[in-house]
């Protein structure tokens, strides 16, 4: 009897936790179970928001990835490019063609700095991310030498991933320049295109009296346009309204992987239509999307992931046994 394939595309949260489920559900003998990731290295994400403040080794938040993959489950270093859904095959970048019998999309999503309007090319100079960890080294070393000035903690455009981790900054922002003793020297102020500074009303009416206590300016409703990094300002997209900066501290717009958008699934940021209660790919069978890649109305966060691949889990195995997948995600992300 030749075993069948469970293919999953991308070994990060999701794809780590459902490849270990599934190994332990599923014989060997009769099915597969394959996981395709370009990068070897895990990296845990909230670390990411440490780094800078040197809170966090970034030694210590990488891990090679088949340190958390069960035997069992092969791990292939490369990329998917390309997704047929009618032979139901994968492509990757070096060349090879992957068949499935289902495939669990985990590609994530990542901050894409070329999208907006002049970002890119402040990037490294006055402008920073935390949202890679390239990006969070850098800004360690920004915010070493910086000694004073107007910091602007900015979310371009959402969704992003962990969306509150741009307020974390700005909180944190306040502790680090205070134990550093310039905080005098420093305004913060936190730009977000949400309604609020925190989705749930409870939640931002405390975060908004925090952001006062430590002297945070939040601004709300507010679209990134462009970035000057000459002249050391952004611009709202309607251009009427213009904020300036000495170091600009961005969460870029944020994408679904390219391979998402090359093989016609995605939506126009590359986020996949997904049943959000099956949390299968919406008019694709046996394909199931799980974790930042999908366009479930909820968090994109590991919490999320978390609860989402007990429910991808149990709806393969339903398939596995020729029962029905059953809608039983109710967006659970805390
Ligand atoms: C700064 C920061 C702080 C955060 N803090 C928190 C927090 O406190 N709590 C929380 O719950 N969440 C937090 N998150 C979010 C959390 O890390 C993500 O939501 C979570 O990792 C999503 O899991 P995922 O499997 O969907 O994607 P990921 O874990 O990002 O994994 C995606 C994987 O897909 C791979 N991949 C992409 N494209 C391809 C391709 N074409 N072929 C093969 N492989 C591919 C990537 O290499 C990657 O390994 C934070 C994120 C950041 C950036």
């Amino acid at each position: 009897m030749v075993a069948k394939n469970i293919l999953v595309l991308g070994g990060g949260n999701g794809g780590t936790i459902i490849s270990n489920k599934l190994r332990r559900e599923l014989p060997e003998e009769k099915w597969n179970i394959t996981v395709i990731d370009g990068d070897n290295r895990h990296i845990y994400q909230p670390g990411l928001l440490m780094v800078p403040f040197n809170l966090d080794d970034p030694r210590k938040i990488v891990k090679p990835r088949n340190k958390f993959l069960k035997p069992g489950v092969n791990f292939v270093q490369d990329y998917a490019l390309l997704i047929d859904i009618e032979s139901k095959k994968v492509t990757t970048k070096r060349g090879h063609v992957f068949p499935y019998d289902f495939l669990v999309i985990s590609t994530g999503c990542s901050v894409q700095p070329s999208v907006d309007n002049g970002l890119e090319e402040a990037m490294g100079g006055n402008a920073f991310t935390f949202y890679t960890l390239d990006g969070a080294i850098a800004l360690s070393k920004a915010l070493k030498s910086y000694q004073g000035g107007r910091l602007v903690v900015n979310i371009s455009s959402l969704p992003i991933k962990c969306p509150v981790a741009a307020l974390e900054f700005s909180f944190l922002a306040d502790w680090y320049f205070k134990k550093r003793g310039i905080r005098d020297k420093v305004d913060i102020e936190f730009v977000t295109p949400a309604p609020g500074i925190f989705a749930k009303p409870k939640a931002a009416s405390v975060l908004t009296k925090i952001a006062e206590q430590k002297n945070v300016k939040v601004r709300t409703n507010w679209c990134l346009g462009t970035v000057n990094a000459q002249e050391k300002w952004i611009e709202n997209i309607r251009g009427d309204e213009r904020i300036e900066y000495d170091l600009l501290v961005s969460v870029p717009s944020t994408l679904g992987d390219e391979s998402i958008r090359n093989s016609g699934l995605g939506d126009n940021k590359g986020y996949i239509p997904t049943d959000p209660h099956t949390l299968q790919a919406k008019g694709h069978g046996r394909i199931y999307v799980l974790g930042d890649a999908s366009d479930v109305p909820t968090s994109k966060a590991g919490s999320a992931v978390h609860y989402q691949a007990n429910v991808v889990a149990r709806n393969i195995l339903s398939e596995v046994n020729d029962s029905a997948p059953a809608p039983l995600y109710d967006g659970h992300a805390t």
